[in-house]
């Protein structure tokens, strides 16, 4: 893979995924990480100044006007060899419980980061996914051609969420907005499957961030070891699909 853009890197997953990346054996010629802000990035920052292929950018998912000026900048990096790995990290998740506690301004910015943004951020940088696939038309469908990942949650399951799953109550805006975020991974997979573009979905596991709180089971190190391993070895059997951070398929 010769370059990889994430989403959200200033902390937890976003940021142990660029940890991982610099430290890979064979690290990416370019390692796009983005955050709202770099002046409140400091770790993100130390890692910038240390590894020459990391590229910092500052996007606010809040702000679609904004993408197609990013994609320039982006391209600005990436050149004629175009995008291989676009991953869309960032996520946002308002705690909520029952029906009654929920507020339409949680619902909207919900789907605005976690279903929104994903698909037009995609839509923006798609032209340089689709030249990196091009321009590798030697390899498979896979991380080294070109692919589009997306981090979504087991809570977007509809299959899982029964009666008797742990956790399956309320957060309806981060749960609906997924849910959106999973049907968007599915039909671009079969939209872009003529052009080898590799589009799937992960569930990183209930990791200790801010978002997965301190009793998660996960550190963010182990889920993103095993993400890195099941990501590099991504093939057109993954293809649209919805697997959990060791690679086994969840049920949508
Ligand atoms: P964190 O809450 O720790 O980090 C969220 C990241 O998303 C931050 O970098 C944050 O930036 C960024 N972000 C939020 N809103 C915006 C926005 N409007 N524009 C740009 N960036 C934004 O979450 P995790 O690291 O735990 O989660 C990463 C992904 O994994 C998410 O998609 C999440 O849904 C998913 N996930 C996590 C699980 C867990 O247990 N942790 C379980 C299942 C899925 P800022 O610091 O500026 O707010």
């Amino acid at each position: 893979m010769n370059s990889i853009l994430v989403t959200g890197c200033n902390r937890g997953l976003g940021l142990g995924l660029i940890k991982s990346l610099v430290k890979d054996p064979n690290p990416p010629t370019n390692i796009i990480a983005t955050c709202r802000s770099t002046a409140k990035a400091k770790e993100l920052c130390e890692i910038k100044e240390k590894y020459q292929n990391v590229h910092l950018l500052e996007l606010e998912l809040e702000k679609p006007e904004t993408f197609n000026s990013f994609a320039e900048r982006v391209k600005d990096i990436v050149k004629e060899d175009g995008l291989n790995v676009l991953f869309n990290n960032a996520g946002y998740a308002p705690r909520t419980t029952k029906l009654t506690g929920v507020r339409t301004e949680d619902l909207m910015k919900a789907f605005e980061i976690n279903t929104v943004a994903p698909m037009m951020l995609t839509k923006c940088l798609l032209p340089l996914i689709k030249l990196a696939s091009e321009k590798n038309q030697d390899k498979p469908m896979g991380i080294s051609r070109a692919a589009i990942i997306n981090m979504s949650s087991i809570l977007s399951s509809i299959t899982l969420n029964t009666k008797e799953a742990d956790f399956n109550l309320g957060n309806y805006p981060y749960r609906c907005s997924k849910a959106g975020l999973n049907i968007f991974t599915r039909s671009l997979s079969i939209e872009l499957n003529q052009n080898c573009i590799l589009v799937t979905c992960i569930h990183p596991g209930w990791v200790k961030t801010d978002m997965g709180g301190p009793r998660a089971a996960l550190s963010v190190e182990d889920s993103i070891d095993q993400i890195m391993k099941f990501v590099k070895n991504l093939n057109n059997t993954h293809n649209g699909d919805f697997h959990d951070y060791g690679g086994d398929k969840l049920p949508w």
